[in-house]
C-alpha cells in the first residue's frame, strides 16, 4: 500500500489538570479533575492527515500500558495505519504532564517513555513504508537517529517540523522540503529576533533546506522556495484554544503535497486547517474534516 503520508514520530498520553496557580517548590495545591487526552506531535499529526482524507501511518513507540491502549484506540479510531507502532515491554508511554493557568497559560513537562526507544532499528523494519510514501513527515519529540535513518530511507518529500527546536545536522535539513517553523523556532535557528517574518523564512530558506514555511498564528504563514516569498494569509477564526494548530497545519500540508500541490497552494490549504482547529478545544479533538474547513 502506498501513503501519502508517514509521520516517523512521538506518541504522547497528555495529561491536564487545571490549576488557580503553580506551586512553589516543595508545595502542594489542589487541581482540578484529571483529564487524559491522545497526544504527541507525531500521533497528532497523522491523525490531522487521516481526519482530512488522507492514507496516513505512523512509524512509533509505545509502552505497555493504559496509555499505550488509548493512543492506539484514538490512532485506530482516525484511521491512521499502525503497522510499524511498536511496543515497548516495560517502559511507558511517553507523557507530557501538563497544568493549565487561570489565563489559559500553559506548563508542559515532556516526559519521552517508549519515544525515546524509537530507533534506526523501527526505521530499518518500517523501510518498505517510508521508501514508498509520498510524504515523509518528522518532529523533534523522537531520537534524531531515527529521524535521520527515515530521512535518508525516504523516496518521496521530506517535511521537518522543528519542534521541539534542536540543531539540525545538515545532511537532513538538505532533505527538507520544506522546514516547518513557528516563530520560536525561526527564531531559534536564526540566532536572535524573529524580525520581519518574510525575512526569516528567506534566510532559512538559504540556510539549507529546499524550502522553509514560518507560521505566524492569527498572521498565517510565509513560503520561501525557488519561487521566491509568498505571504499566506489566515482564514479568520474564533479561537477557542489554539493546542494542535501548528500540527494540524503541518499534517493538512504534507497531504496536500503528498497529492502534487506547488507548496504554496498546499500552504493555503494548510492554514485552513490550522484555522478549523482553533476553533474547538483539545488537540486530536479539535482537528477539521473536509466539511469543516473554512472557505478557501
Ligand atoms: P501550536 O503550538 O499552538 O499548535 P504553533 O506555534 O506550532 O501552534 P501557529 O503558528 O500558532 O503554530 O499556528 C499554525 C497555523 O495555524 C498558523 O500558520 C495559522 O495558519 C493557523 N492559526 C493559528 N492560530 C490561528 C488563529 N487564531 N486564527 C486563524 N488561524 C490560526
Amino acid at each position: 500500500e502506498r501513503w501519502d503520508v508517514v509521520v516517523v514520530g512521538s506518541v504522547n498520553a497528555d495529561l491536564v489538570v487545571g490549576v488557580e496557580r503553580r506551586p512553589a517548590p516543595g508545595e502542594t495545591v489542589l487541581g482540578s479533575d484529571l483529564a487524559v487526552h491522545p497526544g504527541g506531535k507525531g500521533a497528532n499529526q497523522a491523525v490531522a492527515a487521516a481526519r482530512l482524507g488522507g492514507r496516513a501511518a505512523l512509524v512509533g513507540r509505545v509502552g505497555d500500558d493504559g496509555h499505550g491502549a488509548l493512543l492506539r484506540g484514538a490512532l485506530a479510531a482516525a484511521g491512521v495505519g499502525l503497522d510499524h507502532l511498536a511496543t515497548t515491554p516495560g517502559v511507558p508511554t511517553g507523557v507530557a504532564l501538563i497544568t493549565v493557568g487561570p489565563d489559559g497559560d500553559n506548563s508542559i513537562i515532556v516526559s519521552p517513555g517508549a519515544n525515546a526507544r524509537l530507533g534506526p532499528a523501527d526505521v530499518a523494519a518500517a523501510r518498505d513504508l517510508i521508501a514508498a510514501a509520498s510524504v515523509v513527515s518528522f518532529q523533534l519529540e523522537v531520537p534524531l537517529p531515527a529521524v535521520e535513518a527515515a530521512a535518508g530511507v525516504a523516496g518521496g518529500r521530506v517535511v521537518l517540523n522543528l519542534s521541539p527546536p534542536a540543531p539540525v545536522p545538515a545532511g537532513l535539513l538538505a532533505r527538507c522540503d520544506p522546514l516547518v517553523v513557528n516563530e520560536h523556532e525561526a527564531a531559534y535557528l536564526l540566532d536572535g529576533e524573529p524580525g520581519d517574518p518574510r525575512d526569516a523564512a528567506a534566510a532559512l530558506a538559504r540556510s539549507g533546506p529546499r524550502s522553509a514555511v514560518v507560521t505566524l498564528g492569527a498572521d498565517g504563514a510565509v513560503v520561501a522556495d525557488g519561487d521566491g516569498v509568498t505571504a499566506i494569509p489566515a482564514p479568520a477564526a474564533d479561537a477557542v484554544d489554539t493546542t494542535g494548530a501548528g500540527d494540524a497545519f503541518t499534517a493538512a500540508l504534507c497531504l496536500r503535497l503528498a497529492r502534487g500541490d506547488a507548496l504554496r497552494d498546499a500552504a493555503r490549504y494548510a492554514a485552513r486547517a490550522g484555522a478549523a482547529a482553533v476553533r474547538r478545544r483539545g488537540a486530536q479533538s479539535s482537528f477539521p474534516t473536509p466539511a469543516e474547513l473554512p472557505a478557501p
